[in-house]
C-alpha cells in the first residue's frame, strides 16, 4: 500500500522559525583571538552593545511599532565587573557585543524592560533575536564551566568569550551545544501523532523530543525517542530544520518521521498521554478548547503547521 505524501516543503516559506532566521551578523570568529582589533572594536564610535545577565536583557518599542534589543554604544556601557563577548559585525561594519552582568542595568527609560529569549525571541528582528541567541547560549554555558573539567581548577574567560582557559593544565574548552531532536510523527492515514508530559498544563499536546544519546545517529534518536516514549515504530525520517535552543544549550534538530505502527503505549514517565490526530479533529479540538494551540518561540509549532497546511489559531500567553 503507499502511503499519502505529507507535502511539507509547501509550506515551508510561510513563516520564519524563531531563533533560525538569517541574522545578518558575520560572526567574524577569526578575529576573536586578536586582541588589538577587538581592543579598537570595542572602543570605535560606531560599536554597539547590550547586557545580558540571566538569560535577560532589555528590550524596547520603537515608534513605529517594532520591538528592538535596547543597545548603546560602547563609551555607556556599563563596564564594571563584566565579562565581554564579542558576536561579530554587520554588513556596515559594525561591531556587536554583549557584556554579560549579574543584575540588568537600570532601565534606560519607561518603556525598556527585561526579557527572556522565550519573550522577546516572538518579537525581536532576527538580527537582534541571534545577537541575544548568542550572547545568552555563551552566558549559560560561561556559568555552567567555570571549573576545568580536567583537573578541576578554576577557569578563565577567552577569546572573547568563545573559550574558557584552565590556567593549571592548559586546557582549552569551548562552548558545548547539546543535540537533541524533536519530531513530528505521521501515519498511513496522514495523521499526526501528539503527546502530553505529565507537568503540562491541561489541553497542552505537543510534538515528541528528546536528546540524542552518545555514539547515535540523529535518525536512530528519532526513532528511539518515539518508541520509548510512546512505543510506536518509525521508519522513514526526514530533517526539515533546526532551531538554536540555549535553555540552556540544546540545538534542536526538527525532523518528519513515519510511523509504521499505530498502537499507542505511552511511557508514564516522560509522556503520559499521546493521540493520533487527523486535521478535522484537531481543527475541532482547537475549537472546542480540548487542545490548547501551540504558543511560543518553538519549532514544534512549526512542525505541526508544516502538517496542519495552513496557520495554526494563535492564542495568548
Ligand atoms: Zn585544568
Amino acid at each position: 500500500m503507499e502511503a499519502p505524501v505529507t507535502t511539507w516543503t509547501d509550506h515551508s516559506a510561510d513563516r520564519p522559525i524563531s531563533l533560525t532566521a538569517p541574522t545578518g551578523i558575520d560572526r567574524t570568529a577569526y578575529r576573536r583571538l586578536d586582541e588589538p582589533w577587538l581592543a579598537a572594536a570595542w572602543s570605535h564610535p560606531s560599536t554597539r552593545c547590550f547586557v545580558v545577565s540571566g538569560g535577560q536583557a532589555l528590550i524596547d518599542e520603537t515608534a513605529d511599532g517594532r520591538t528592538e534589543l535596547v543597545m548603546t554604544p560602547s563609551f555607556e556601557a556599563p563596564v564594571t565587573e563584566s565579562h565581554r563577548y564579542f558576536l561579530g559585525t554587520d554588513e556596515d561594519g559594525v561591531s556587536y557585543f554583549a557584556l554579560q552582568k549579574d543584575v540588568l542595568p537600570g532601565r534606560m527609560d519607561q518603556s525598556a524592560r527585561a526579557a527572556g529569549l522565550r519573550e522577546a525571541g516572538l518579537l525581536l528582528s532576527p538580527r537582534d533575536a541571534g545577537l541575544m541567541v548568542h550572547a545568552v547560549a555563551l552566558e549559560n554555558w560561561q556559568r555552567m564551566h567555570r571549573f576545568c573539567s580536567r583537573c578541576g581548577e578554576r577557569t578563565v574567560i577567552a577569546a572573547a568569550g568563545h573559550i574558557r582557559r584552565c590556567p593549571a593544565c592548559g586546557a582549552e574548552h569551548y562552548p558545548r551545544t547539546d543535540p537533541a531532536v524533536i519530531m513530528a510523527v505521521t501515519d498511513d492515514e496522514d495523521r499526526i501523532l501528539l503527546g502530553r508530559q505529565m507537568h503540562w498544563p491541561e489541553g497542552r499536546f505537543s510534538t515528541l523530543a528528546g536528546f540524542v544519546e552518545p555514539g547515535e545517529a540523529i535518525e536512530e534518536s528519532v526513532r528511539r525517542e518515539v518508541f520509548e516514549e510512546v512505543g510506536i515504530t518509525v521508519g522513514e525520517v526526514e530533517y526539515i530544520a533546526s532551531q538554536p535552543w540555549p535553555f540552556p544549550s540544546s540545538l534542536m534538530l526538527g525532523f518528519l518521521a513515519r510511523a509504521t505502527s499505530t498502537e499507542i503505549d505511552v511511557d508514564g514517565d516522560e509522556i503520559n498521554e499521546a493521540r493520533w490526530f487527523s486535521r478535522a479533529e484537531l481543527h475541532a479540538a482547537f475549537e472546542s478548547g480540548e487542545v490548547l494551540p501551540p504558543y511560543g518561540i518553538s519549532i514544534a509549532a512549526r512542525l505541526i503547521e508544516l502538517w496542519y497546511g495552513k496557520p495554526l489559531p494563535t492564542r495568548s500567553v
